[in-house]
This record gives structure tokens, sequence and C-alpha cells, in this order.
């Protein structure tokens, strides 16, 4: 099942259905598992770190999705006008060395944010409620990013006019009105 979703704001919006959601979506979803089951046809295994090296990880398998997130949550922890994504199964992530130096912090239940405690870099994010980690795609060198959408582009300081959707705030799948907006 492809899973698709975005930190805090999602749990926090009450936001109707707009009859639109699926279209767009579904699409993404077939494109997207077609692109999934070739990369898991070779299972491949990727190695990341943080910032100095203290922290690393690796991430085996394929991701469940790959994308932008564009909210006011990323934005401010990341200190970056929009974050890269990629989700895993929670399961697919070993951390390899550091993992007494990673720091971890939540806002809410949903995404337990990770550092590492020497540098400072982000590495990843869990998810625990959908048993997802965001290992964020600046830290996956050898990763293809293949971004198949945006989320929460209603809160994007920063426009970027690439053809992809842009969910106003997450999939109807996840809990979202699955709306997208103009770019
Ligand atoms: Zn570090
Ligand atoms: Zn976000």
């Amino acid at each position: 099942m492809f899973k698709i979703f975005c930190y805090q704001s999602a749990a926090d919006s009450a936001i109707s259905y707009d009859g639109h959601r699926g279209i767009v979506f579904g699409t993404v979803v077939a494109a997207q598992q077609q692109t999934k089951q070739t990369r898991e046809a070779i299972m491949s295994e990727y190695q990341g770190s943080c910032f100095c090296g203290t922290v690393k990880f690796q991430v085996s398998g394929a991701p469940e999705a790959m994308g932008y997130c564009h909210c006011d949550s990323c934005r401010r922890w990341s200190a970056g006008p929009v974050n890269a994504f990629s989700l895993w199964p929670i399961k697919n992530l070993q951390v390899l060395s550091g993992a007494d130096q990673v720091g971890e912090y939540h806002l809410t239940e949903q995404s337990y944010r990770k550092w590492c405690k020497h540098c400072g870099g982000h590495v990843f994010t869990d998810h625990p409620a959908w048993d997802l980690v965001d290992v964020y795609v600046a830290n996956l060198p050898g990763l293809t990013f293949e971004p198949a959408l945006h989320v929460h582009y209603q809160e994007s300081v920063l426009p970027i006019r690439d053809g992809l959707p842009k969910m106003k705030d997450m999939p109807a799948e996840m809990g979202g009105s699955g709306e997208t907006l103009p770019e």
C-alpha cells in the first residue's frame, strides 16, 4: 500500500473533501508503484551519514514514497525553505555507528525528529503511527531521487514549477484533503 504524509500539520488541519481526491494521486501511486517494483528487483542498499560522519546508517529496499514537503514544521526544523523526503519502513533502517549520538525531539507523537548530537546535522524522522521513517534525501547520496509529489503546498514559501502534483495538504489516504493546487 502506498503511504504518504507529512508531519504535524495535517493532523492539526480540518479540511473538507473537495471531490477531486484520488484522481491525480492515483496516477502518482500507479507510476511510483511501478518504479518501486523495478527498484525492489534490485534490492538496493543505501548508506548515509550525518554532517560530521559520526552517525552512519543504511536503508535497504525501496522507499515507499519520495517528494517534497513545504510544511511549516519541516521548514522551521530544517531551517530550509523545503524538505526533500524519502519514506521507508522503519525496519529497513539500520544505524551502523554513532547510535548513542542520535538526539531526538518530538513536538507531536507523529514525528520523532532525530539528529547528530556532535554536529547537529539532521538524519531522519520516525513516524511511529505509520511505521515509516523519513530519511532525508540530502543524506542519501547514492539514492536516485524520484520525487512524485509535493505536500503541504499551501504553506509553501518556495513555489517550484516542476510539473509534479502539488497537494494542498496531504493525500486523502493519509487523512488530508487530497486536493491539489496550481503551481
Ligand atoms: Zn554528526
Ligand atoms: Zn513537513
